[in-house]
């Protein structure tokens, strides 16, 4: 029976994808191995219960990503931090050291080339610290890199679907 497989993308640049996306060809093997069942690939907005297995790129940056990694959990039998801003918040967290404030005034306004203001509406509220997944959640599984390389990803999930641990990854830490 097929494995159902999420991928998805919180506070990140969407290169974890696009490194998944480089496994080419392999691709089409795992296609025999795995049902799609959410992600940026798919037109399905609310994440789908009983997911054997779920790719995360990107650190927990706003309330939204942070109830949508709570709900992810919940569902998730193994739970992968996909690359380095999932696992110790990475590029997202830069803006650490600076107010929320200060973050919104510079995007909306100081660097924007029309329409200056900060948004009321339609924009997540940003947490005062961006955070690892594993800060948030229970993460199964880490594979590191910036992003990961096709190969490494594809070894991982290749060992996960075979019921392994693989080795490259260290196995649950965090809460
Ligand atoms: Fe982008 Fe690197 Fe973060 Fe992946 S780990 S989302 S490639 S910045």
């Amino acid at each position: 029976m097929k494995q159902r497989l999420a991928t998805v993308w919180l506070g990140g640049c969407s290169g974890c994808h696009m490194s998944l996306l480089d496994m080419d060809e392999r691709l089409l093997d795992l296609s025999d191995r795995v049902d799609l069942v959410y992600g940026p690939l798919t037109d399905i907005k609310t994440f789908p219960e009983n997911v054997d297995i779920t790719l995360v790129e990107g650190a927990v940056d706003n309330v939204d990503n942070e109830e949508k990694i709570r709900l992810i959990r919940e569902r998730t039998k193994i739970l992968v931090s996909l690359g380095d801003c999932a696992i110790t918040g990475n590029v997202p967290s830069m803006r650490n050291q600076f107010t929320n404030d200060d973050v919104l005034q510079k995007a909306y306004v100081e660097q924007a080339t029309q329409d200056k203001g900060i948004p009321k509406e339609n924009v997540p509220t940003l947490l005062t610290h961006v955070r690892p997944i594993h800060s948030v959640v229970k993460v199964d599984f880490f594979i590191q890199g910036c992003p990961p390389p096709a190969d490494v990803i594809h070894f991982a999930l290749t060992e996960l679907l075979e019921g392994r641990r693989p080795e490259l990854v260290t196995t649950r830490f965090g809460k």
